[in-house]
């Protein structure tokens, strides 16, 4: 057989050749459209390649975007990859302290800013050392290059030559558990075979046919994977930019047939949607992952608007679909309200996609039954799962002697191969689809001087799914001592607030005496739960 190299370069040609009149439509921040078809992309991300190249970008090096769901950002999901560089999208809503951490790892080279965030880049632009920021508009050209006069200087034609499908192509940081971000290093084969198998039809199942909105941020694990599926399944993108003032709206006017985001998302706008039933009719799934889909809101989307709701499960680390949660066959002659029980489990593993079971004892992991009922640590691997974190050996915190990704999720699996999340061994909160480590949060607040415990936990919050909430204590004689509970949690708010993005901060800080201790004195975060949320099942 022919040794066909696997790069997102072929992903970029067929889409071209074969679907170059696909449209890619973008919502702008004035409320209109930038739309334009896969062979204006195609011919812009040439001139891309080649101007990057220009700018003294080589193989291997690292390239950071710092923007929304955009157009542009499209053309740089495979321009930069496609020259052989590394893509590094940004969480846009990650601290400054953070984001100056990360792009230090990283090494970015070169940044690429959104208008929508200019003002928030200019927050740490000073303490990271980049070479080179590329601004998408004229407002704030002050020295910078602009992205359009890249484009239009450049020469037009490029020929792709990813000479080994194992060359990186992309970097996303995920939250670790102890606080300080992991890097995880896609490769164009990784992201290529992940691409195959999300286009299959019992995955995302897209089709040519199909309009495809990912509302999930294109710095969130790659959008899912979306724009390399969609393209390359040919079907029609809306890109929403930040975050649409109304979905449904978007949706109605886009002719949109499936979208992609987070529980929080569709909580959100279900009700707008419910009103413009007649204007969504061609919505025919939605992909829901990031937190779990509560079997409520599946159940209302399924029989009030008769959309499809799939609940995948993934990770950062694994480009990032695990599992998917269709049903089979045989359950066609399920009642609804049994079929929205199996859809709100997080689902089957997709093809490519190993899981197993696991339980720690003194010489290392013995594997779980598949009986629905035996929690165990779930642990997988895959041609898209990561073996190591960037810049770091495999550690047995996160790999096992034999190599599968310890996922820090605690889990059952039925005996026809549906996995549910049960609870999370690690200790993060999960906050609209995104994590809030406990362990940095509690961290930063023992650095106050008359802070002696803290202990954070996340709070079942009908919204966000999961809201940090501070549980203090504070030493008997400290400054703050004489203060009201309320001032005190304002200073330490204050505190959190140079560190963390806003959506850490926890909502409500409670000051106790003592905090419950579990038998070997570490604190009790089940206790916990049950004093300040007792109708969480822990
Ligand atoms: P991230 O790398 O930010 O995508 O976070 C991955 C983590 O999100 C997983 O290890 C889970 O803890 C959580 N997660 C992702 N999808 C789901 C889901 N459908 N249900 C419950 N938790 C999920």
């Amino acid at each position: 057989m022919m040794n066909y190299p696997l790069t997102l370069a072929q992903i970029l040609e067929h889409a071209h050749r074969i679907h170059g009149d696909k449209q890619v439509t973008t919502l702008l921040p004035d409320g209109t459209f930038h739309r334009y078809n896969y062979t204006a992309l195609y011919e812009r991300v040439q001139r891309l390649a080649n101007a990057i190249t220009q700018l003294g970008i080589h193989c291997g090096d690292r390239v950071a975007t710092y923007a929304s769901n955009t157009y542009q950002h499209l053309e740089l999901y495979y321009a930069i990859p496609c020259i052989g560089a590394v893509l590094h999208p940004l969480n846009v809503r990650l601290s400054p302290v953070q984001l100056a951490q990360i792009i230090r790892e990283a090494e970015d080279k070169l940044i690429f800013v959104d208008n929508a965030f200019a003002e928030q880049f200019k927050t740490f632009e000073s303490k990271v050392e980049c070479d080179q920021v590329i601004n998408f508009d004229p407002m704030f050209a002050d020295t910078r290059t602009l992205y359009e006069q890249l484009i239009a200087e450049a020469t037009p034609e490029y020929a792709w030559d990813i000479r080994d499908e194992n060359w990186a192509m992309g970097l996303c940081y995920t939250s670790g558990t102890q606080g300080e971000p992991r890097g995880v290093l896609y490769t164009h084969r990784s992201m290529f075979l992940h691409t195959l198998a999300a286009n299959q039809t019992d995955v995302f199942g897209v089709t040519e046919a199909d309009v495809v909105l990912p509302i999930v941020p294109m710095f969130h694990a790659m959008a899912w994977g979306l724009p390399y599926a969609s393209m390359f399944a040919g079907a029609d993108i809306v890109l929403p930019g930040i975050k649409p003032p109304c979905i449904a709206k978007l949706i109605a006017e886009t002719g949109v047939t499936v979208a992609a985001g987070v529980p929080t998302i569709w909580a959100e706008a279900y009700p707008e949607l419910r009103k413009r039933r007649t204007d969504i009719r061609r919505l025919r799934r939605l992909i829901v992952g990031g937190e779990a889909m509560p079997l409520s809101l599946i159940e209302a989307y399924e029989k009030e608007l008769g959309v499809e709701i799939c609940h995948a499960w993934g990770m950062t680390e694994m480009s990032p679909t695990g599992t998917f949660s269709k049903l089979r066959g045989v359950h066609r002659s399920l009642s609804d309200a049994e079929k929205w029980k199996i859809k709100a489990k997080q689902g089957r593993p997709i093809p490519g996609v190993e899981l197993r079971l696991a339980a720690e004892t003194s010489n290392g992991f013995t594997e779980l039954p598949w009986d629905g009922e035996t929690i165990g640590e779930l642990q997988v691997r895959s041609p898209w799962t990561a073996n190591s974190y960037y810049k770091a050996e495999p550690s047995a915190e996160h790999f096992t002697t034999d190599k599968w990704l310890r996922t820090g999720d605690m889990a059952t699996i039925d005996a026809d191969g549906y996995m549910q999340i049960v609870d999370r061994a690690k200790a993060l909160i999960r906050s609209g689809g995104e994590s809030i480590s406990s362990v940095a949060l509690e961290t930063a607040l023992l650095k106050h001087p008359d802070v002696r415990e803290a202990v954070v936990v996340g709070i079942p919050d009908e919204k966000w799914g999961e809201r940090p909430l501070a549980v203090v204590v504070l030493t008997p004689i400290g400054a703050v001592s004489n203060r009201t509970d309320a001032d005190i949690a304002d200073i330490l708010k204050q505190q959190l607030t140079s560190e963390f993005p806003k959506f850490w901060i926890p909502d409500k800080f409670v000051f106790v005496d003592e905090i419950p201790k579990t038998s070997v004195g570490k604190s009790d975060k089940r206790a916990i739960l049950q004093m300040f949320a007792p109708t969480v099942r822990r």
